[in-house]
């Protein structure tokens, strides 16, 4: 499926800046929307182009090109870029896009939040909810973080489409922690500084270090705008998995850095052995896992029980795998 990142910055009130995913049905719709996007300005330098149009008039252009095309705010949450970002994003879908909110169906979580985050605003109980693995360096382990599980008798984009518009045929999704991703908690990576949002608040959202305000996290956000507790789960909810990255988990467990070759040889090996990380981290049995690696095999099998701990990411910084504080580990690292 053709598939793009779109950068939309512009004053409504304030300066907005969203990250909006954008699927096309086939190559000749591709051709058109480039088409449309170049009499608007360049889209040679960058994967993922900046234009100075708002979201409505570009989900009205798009809609005019095909209605086969899916617009999808991108990783929603984000400070910088996501449409309730604390820094340039909006706090409704409604002041987004306006009269064109119609054609919109579907959120992307992102990796710092997850669907049970996102329950808790009623105002989202109508749209999909959808974990892309927002890949975009060049390293292979970032792809397949999170994914879209499907029940498809034939694989389409008319079929994946009309599962995201209406949830049919939409099992779960696979999410990672939300602590592991880069802006969940707030803080300031160059000063060094985490802080939960109970923590910032306290502080009035400024930074201890430098006395400037922080850039605050997903958590702080959606703490802001929720109308529900935590915990709660709205009637059509689509259920989820959570892992951690297979690579994340053996650079904790032999302490090698992520994209080290002694990694790769582990990781490798489990891929062999099994056939791909999904099942891995999700299926495979644990005394078949445990053939391959003892100490892995047994964070694997902590993380299907949502018993890993994380220290979490923020202001761009990856959250981090706490080996340590996992009781009955202390045997193996
Ligand atoms: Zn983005
Ligand atoms: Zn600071």
């Amino acid at each position: 499926i053709p598939t793009s990142e779109i950068s939309l910055v512009y004053k409504q009130g304030k300066m907005r800046k969203i990250h909006l995913l954008v699927l096309a049905p086939n190559f000749e719709t591709v051709d058109q929307i480039n088409e449309w996007l170049d009499t608007k300005g360049r889209r040679d330098y960058d994967g993922r182009p900046i234009f100075g149009f708002t979201c409505p008039e570009f989900v009205e252009a798009m809609m005019s090109i095909s209605k086969d095309i899916e617009i999808i705010p991108a990783h929603a949450w984000t400070p910088w870029f996501g449409i309730f970002g604390s820094m340039s994003g909006f706090d409704s879908l409604e002041e987004c896009f306006q009269d064109q909110l119609k054609h919109i169906h579907a959120l992307e979580t992102g990796l710092s939040s997850d669907p049970k985050m996102n329950w808790r605003l009623s105002a989202l109980d109508k749209y999909t909810l959808v974990s892309n693995s927002d890949s975009h360096s060049p390293w292979p382990h970032r792809i397949g973080r999170e994914a879209n599980v499907f029940d498809f008798k034939k694989i389409s984009y008319a079929n994946i489409i009309k599962s995201i518009r209406t949830r049919k045929n939409f099992l779960y999704t696979i999410e990672v922690d939300p602590a592991y991703g880069k802006y969940h908690y707030d803080g300031h990576r160059a000063c060094n500084i985490s802080l939960s949002p109970k923590e910032s608040i306290k502080l009035n959202n400024i930074c201890p270090k430098c006395g400037r305000p922080l850039t605050i996290g997903v958590e702080h956000r959606v703490e802001e705008l929720a109308d529900r507790p935590s915990g709660f789960i709205p009637k059509h909810a689509i259920q989820f998995k959570s892992l951690i990255p297979l690579e994340e988990i053996i650079s904790s467990v032999t302490g090698f850095g992520l994209m080290t070759n002694k990694v790769r040889e582990k990781y490798d090996k489990f891929i062999r052995t099994f056939g791909n990380e999904f099942f891995i981290l999700l299926e495979a049995e644990k005394e078949k896992l445990e053939k391959v690696d003892k100490k892995i095999a047994h964070l694997i099998l902590a993380s299907r029980e949502g018993k890993l701990k994380i220290e979490p990411g923020y202001d761009g910084v990856y959250g981090k795998l706490i080996l340590k504080k996992l009781s009955g580990l202390r045997d193996f690292v």
